[in-house]
């Protein structure tokens, strides 16, 4: 670190800490102390290493990988990093100015995380989604607020217009977990994610944008170049991995569950452009054809593979891809009308589910986990009973292991793309460790059910080390 480097993070830690970041960045900006790729990077991490202490007495925890709590012990949080979990008791730091939580034998986990989210498109309908920009994102703030509260201290947003709310997550003006931005879902025309009319047809290449475009929801690209061009907007603006629809999906008109979208020349574009960020393509996919293609073009995870053959997911297996899976309730597929395009592909869709499951288990598949819910509020409130519908497939701690440690392994894809440097997904220490951690009242393990109530049964919610609930 040279001497103007040492200044400029003294001068950051003081922001930081008088939470007045970005002001101050940007007044430091302009006198010349720091330069634009610092400025531009000075949102994420909001803590520094001499930050508020507070300490856990008393828990037994969750690892995030071991199916079994560990013994009574105490867990101790400096700034946004776990600094110890000890056996022992652990003194009171008399200096720092420290929160004690006296446990009573809860249990102590991870934060949770979502690997299939769209932070923009709970609260909306279909039409209100393209609408006014101002009223959706002040929505997406307060249901960032609800996702942060019911334990999901990070997601991993996989379309929409979401760059702006992760910036005011982080800079701390609106409550909500970490978010691993995409962007707008590239599709090609037709494809999943192009909600286009017919009277819409046809495009002038290099014409006008649609509104869908324009706000940056989801974008047509029909050749390696128009794939490029995208891939790297998105990256501009901070996407943290690039999604691209391989293949039909049921919520948008026009693009039937069999079809293959992008050729793989195009898919590859989008891989190597991202690839040249250092970071890594995912692609939404059900069907063999569209999973094979993805993984010829270098895709490293799919999205859904509902409709996968035990071939595919052999295939997936050897390649050691990812497989971000959604045990998708029942009510979504019912929530489409009777009669509508949309439905009949959802019932396309959804006996593919439990024989995906099967498959992924089989071959031992790397398999994060998700939700995917879209324009309903009330399903986002059932987030948590999404996750423990996994008992269908897996144990408790099966799935509670897959949504921390294994859905934090999947973001370490993003690779320097990564907007939260650290270790998520565990409770340890030693490794920048950081501090995302429920204390759940009674053992999730021994009870799945538990984290269907998370207003009853989380009793604290902790990210990046601020405590953002705390009823004991
Ligand atoms: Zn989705």
């Amino acid at each position: 670190m040279n001497d103007s480097n040492r200044m400029l993070a003294r001068l950051r830690a003081l922001v930081i800490q008088r939470g007045r970041c970005s002001a101050l960045v940007l007044a430091a900006m302009l006198c010349g102390l720091c330069d634009v790729g610092v400025a531009q990077q000075a949102a994420p991490s909001t803590s520094s290493a001499g930050g508020s202490v507070t300490l856990f007495q008393n828990v037994r925890v969750f690892d995030g990988k071991n199916a079994t709590l560990s013994g009574p012990s105490h867990v101790l949080v400096r700034g946004n990093k776990i600094e110890t979990v000890s056996a022992q008791p652990l003194p009171l730091d008399r200096r720092a100015d420290t929160r004690l939580i006296e446990g009573g034998g809860r249990t102590l986990m991870p934060g949770l995380i979502d690997a299939h989210w769209h932070a923009m498109l709970i609260r909306p309908t279909p039409a209100q989604a393209f609408g006014d920009v101002g009223y959706n994102n002040l929505q997406a703030g307060d249901e960032a607020t609800d996702t942060l509260m019911r334990g999901f201290t990070t997601v991993r947003d996989v379309g929409g217009p979401v760059f702006g709310l992760k910036s005011a997550i982080d800079e701390g003006i609106v409550k909500g977990p970490r978010i691993y931005p995409s962007g707008a879902m590239i599709t090609v025309t037709s494809g999943h994610g192009d909600f286009r009319q017919l009277t819409d047809l046809p495009r002038t290449i290099g014409g006008m944008l649609t509104r869908m475009e324009q706000i940056g929801g989801a974008i047509v690209a029909d050749s390696p170049d128009e794939v490029r061009v995208r891939v790297r907007e998105q990256l501009m603006q901070g996407a943290s991995q690039v999604k691209l629809t391989a293949g039909g999906g049921v919520s948008s008109p026009f693009s039937p569950i069999d079809v293959t979208t992008f050729t793989v020349p195009e898919l590859r574009a989008a891989v190597e452009a991202a690839g040249n960020w250092g970071t890594y393509v995912v692609a939404h996919a059900f069907t063999p054809d569209a999973i094979r293609g993805a993984i010829d073009a270098g895709v490293k995870c799919i999205e859904h593979g509902f409709l996968m053959d035990d071939a595919t997911a052999q295939l997936i297996a050897e390649k050691g891809i990812w497989l971000s899976m959604q045990p998708l309730p029942e009510d979504l597929r019912l929530g489409f009308p009777v009669g509508s395009v949309q439905r009949a592909k959802a019932d396309e869709v959804w006996p593919g589910l439990a024989r995906s499951y099967e498959l992924a288990k089989k071959y031992k598949i790397k398999t994060a986990w998700g939700t995917d819910v879209l324009f309903s509020r009330a399903l986002a409130q059932q987030q948590g009973a999404i996750l423990a519908s996994l008992a269908r497939w897996y144990t408790p701690a099966e799935a509670l292991v897959m949504a921390t440690s294994t859905n934090a392994e999947l973001l370490t894809l993003s690779g320097k793309r990564n907007p939260y440097p650290g270790k998520l997904g565990g409770v340890e220490y030693g490794a920048g460790a950081l501090a995302d951690l429920l204390l759940v009242d009674g053992d999730p393990i021994a009870d799945i059910k538990l984290i269907e109530d998370p207003a009853r049964n989380f009793v604290v919610i902790v990210k990046d080390g601020k405590v953002f609930k705390n009823t004991l």
